[in-house]
């Protein structure tokens, strides 16, 4: 049987390294086996995809997602994950990072080692539906401050505990790539260092640490910040805290979520002025009520009443019902900033951060043919999964 070849061209696409004009990719049985610029090439033949006036990028990467399409990741099914997979393809997100929140320690072993097995052999159902897949596990909680908890449930926190950790890196198989921690706690500092040994980034966050609390964290290995302005003392010009120190360390990376209800544009702007193209990350914290009409659903174990686009546990904000397209389209019109730094913020950063350049954020030959095709104010024209369009 022939290959079943695509062909895309647009005005520019952005690869996750450099812009190429009029560019043409090949895709062949669902990977990229060229990338060209329509300069030097013509078109071949075969099933061609022309986006006029319009910008091809790699796949969205969300690290930080707790569910979609009525279902959360701790489910750790084969049947939610489908479920969120393709909606998820839908949005543009080509891989994610499986999110957990703060739950009892045996039913977050569970999920762990479901996911573990589900990200080890991907079921043939996702590749035949088209379906987005996680590619690691980012643990939200339990090591997180009380006073910063957002909904996360305070009889489960736990303090920095490495014989706890090791069970549940057991229990994921290695597969925790990203865990948010507060600074604050005791022993954050030597548990950064040894998550971090691990191969696990650390982000800072759910906190209510001091400059110098932060900064030693930071100096053990910690990579990221969680969801910026959310869940993070506010900043005083005499002790900047966890805020001051993430938005004025060059080098930390920072996810934020754009939704215009967890931070307003102004301070989305600050954020972008203080992080810039290489280091801003685009999340969406969605949990399983997103894609879905308002009512009552499941963040890990508790549930959260959604309305109006809006998800609260008693008025207190839990998770969101973003999607990355909205992100984007979001972080274009409050910065103004061109859309192919969306691109970066939502693809290509994530994967630099959490070490999965290569299987995410970028177009390249052998990869899967993962695309998005948007316009110049970030709106998502057409998600491309595995060479077929959504
Ligand atoms: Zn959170």
């Amino acid at each position: 049987m022939a290959p079943m070849r695509a062909i895309f061209t647009a005005d520019r696409l952005w690869d996750g390294s450099q812009l190429i004009e009029l560019p043409i990719v090949i895709a062949e049985d669902g990977l990229v086996v060229s990338i060209a610029s329509g300069k030097e090439a013509a078109v071949p033949k075969g099933q061609l995809h022309a986006f006029p006036g319009l910008t091809l990028g790699p796949a969205f990467f969300d690290i930080h997602i707790h569910g979609s399409a009525g279902h959360d990741v701790m489910e750790a099914t084969p049947e939610a994950l489908l479920a969120i997979g393709k909606f998820l393809a839908s949005r543009g997100v080509g891989a994610y990072l499986a999110t957990t929140v703060t739950a009892p320690l045996d039913a977050t072993l569970r999920s762990l080692e479901g996911l573990a097995k589900l990200i080890e052999k991907v079921p043939e159902k996702a590749q035949t539906q088209n379906a987005s897949w996680p590619i690691g596990i980012h643990l939200e909680g339990p090591f997180l401050s009380h006073a910063k908890r957002g909904v996360h449930p305070p009889d489960l926190l736990l303090t920095p505990q490495i014989d706890t950790f090791d069970k549940m890196f057991e229990a994921a198989e290695g597969r925790i790539r990203l865990l948010t921690l507060a600074p604050e706690l005791p022993g954050a500092a030597e548990f950064a260092a040894y998550a971090t040994q691990k191969g696990v980034r650390v982000s800072v966050g759910h906190s209510n640490a001091t400059a110098a609390e932060t900064r030693a964290t930071l100096a053990a290995g910690a990579t990221s910040a969680t969801h910026t302005f959310n869940a993070m003392r506010a900043l005083d010009h005499r002790e900047p805290g966890i805020l001051g120190v993430v938005l004025t360390t060059d080098s930390l990376f920072a996810e934020l979520i754009c939704d215009g209800i967890h931070t307003a544009p102004e301070l989305v702007r600050l954020w972008w002025k203080a992080k810039g193209p290489e280091r801003a990350i685009l999340i969406t914290d969605a949990m399983s009520a997103t894609g879905m009409p308002d009512g009552e659903y499941m963040l890990g174990g508790f549930a959260v009443q959604v309305a109006g686009g809006k998800a609260t546990v008693n008025g207190v904000l839990a998770g969101s019902v973003l999607t990355l397209d909205r992100a984007l389209r979001n972080f274009v019109e409050f910065t103004g900033a061109p859309v192919e730094n969306g691109l970066r913020l939502l693809g290509t950063n994530p994967a630099a951060m959490t070490g999965f350049t290569g299987k995410a954020g970028s177009i390249a030959v052998g990869q899967p043919a993962n695309l998005v095709v948007v316009d110049a104010a970030g709106k998502l024209v057409q998600p491309i999964h595995s060479g077929v369009l959504i």
